[in-house]
């Protein structure tokens, strides 16, 4: 059960239970138990992609004959809802990469793109990143200056990346390149995969939160890809990059959900067995109000974010109302981690608590997919304004 199932089952039927319960069950067992000693250690077993390939949470709505779940955008939601009940964000969303890596292949590539580079990420074999941001160029995606020369049948790629999710480790990245002046339509995507000349990891950056998960700047010099790794035609980047923005960003809103949820059911548990003055502290009326003032964030945020999601499951645009469930799960994340560490008081501060390390997880909100500021940009022009 999770809070608000009954108020939201309409989005959910008996395949998303079940598969639920497999996705539970595989955080508390496999990753649950190393949870610790891989965040401190910055990085995770790479196995546990195949892991999570064979129990069917690392694809669940991706393609049946490209290798994945064939479920839909709700199954990849209850994959997000339950991944970080293992203990840590960064293992989720090192797994989770591939969300943002292959859409654009699936979205632009030819057939035998597809069946070349993506069935090898979905099976646990390769690990997938999207690179976008650069040193220079982060929400100003139009002014990005990694460039892709045409050259005979080539591409020589040069420039660099930063920030990328499982850059360090990635066999294979979905790379936004320019190909043209003009600041939109002239950007195109490219796969670069490990090994081509030319294509190196420059740096592994550490991180407030996320620990597990391996963050990477990447650096490109005259890499020659060959035009089997061009994705859709010149200039079509832009676009594929705007309809994968939606995607990300809704799973970054079930993520802002997932973790208050955790701290919120820890902060509850705790106030009920902790005492002080000769009493539980959820006897005080304060702890009592706050865990309610919490519960009530978590289901508005999980409402607009359903909401929002079952309009993709429509295949209705959804860009205006994935910004703002962004926005506003990223701030009930805020808040209801950082009331969750009050409760547990000094506990709540110590790094063996989980309540402590997904805290400072959910400071990524706002920062990651697009800024509080970018999303609150395109809302008010979602407005008219
Ligand atoms: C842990 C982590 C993982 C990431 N993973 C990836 C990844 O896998 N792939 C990838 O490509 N990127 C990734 N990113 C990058 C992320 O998408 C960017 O950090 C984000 O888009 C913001 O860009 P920036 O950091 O360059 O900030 P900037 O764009 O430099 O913004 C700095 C500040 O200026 C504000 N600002 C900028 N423009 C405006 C405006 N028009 N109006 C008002 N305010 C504005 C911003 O809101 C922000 O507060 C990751 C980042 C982090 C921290």
């Amino acid at each position: 059960m999770s809070l608000g199932s009954e108020l939201f089952s309409r989005y959910f039927d008996d395949t998303h239970a079940s598969f639920r319960e497999v996705a539970r069950r595989f955080a508390r067992e496999e990753i649950a138990p190393h949870a610790y000693q891989w965040e401190e250690a910055g990085s995770f077993d790479r196995e546990l992609y195949r892991k999570a390939a064979a129990a069917g949470v690392l694809g669940a709505a991706f393609p049946e004959d490209l290798g994945g779940g064939g479920g839909d955008i709700f199954h990849a939601i209850v994959v997000g809802e339950e991944l970080p009940r293992g203990g840590s964000t960064g293992v989720a969303v090192g797994l989770g990469s591939l969300a943002i890596a292959l859409p654009p292949i699936l979205a632009l590539g030819t057939e035998e793109q597809k069946r070349r580079f993506v069935p090898p990420v979905l099976s646990g074999e390769k690990i997938a990143a999207l690179a976008i941001t650069e040193p220079g160029a982060g929400s100003d995606v139009a002014s990005l200056t990694t460039r892709a020369a045409r050259d005979g049948d080539s591409y020589v790629l040069s420039g660099s990346k930063t920030f990328i999710t499982s850059g360090v480790r990635a066999d294979l990245v979905t790379v936004l390149a320019r190909t043209g002046e003009d600041p939109h339509g002239g950007l195109t995507f490219f796969v670069v995969e490990r090994g081509t000349p030319g294509f190196t990891v420059s740096r592994a950056l550490e991180k407030t939160g996320w620990w597990a998960s391996d963050t990477a700047e990447l650096s490109f010099d005259s890499v020659r890809l060959p035009l089997e790794n061009r994705l859709g035609d010149e200039g079509s980047g832009f676009l594929a990059l705007m309809k994968n923005f939606v995607g990300e960003r809704l799973m970054l809103a079930v993520n802002g959900h997932a973790l208050a949820e955790i701290c919120f059911e820890e902060a509850l548990a705790y106030s009920r067995k902790r005492h002080a003055f000769g009493r539980p502290i959820a006897g005080f009326q304060v702890t009592r109000h706050k865990l309610a003032d919490m519960a009530t964030k978590i289901a508005t945020a999980k409402a607009l974010t359903y909401a929002c999601a079952d309009r993709v499951r429509r295949g209705e645009p959804a860009t205006f109302e994935a910004a703002m469930a962004k926005n506003h799960a990223a701030l009930v994340a805020r808040d209801v981690t950082w009331e969750a560490v009050q409760i547990l008081g000094g506990m709540g501060y110590m790094r063996e608590s989980v309540v402590e390390r997904l805290s400072r997880d959910a400071r990524l909100l706002p920062i990651g997919g697009g800024t509080q500021e970018i999303m609150r940009e395109i809302i008010a022009k979602g407005l008219g304004l």
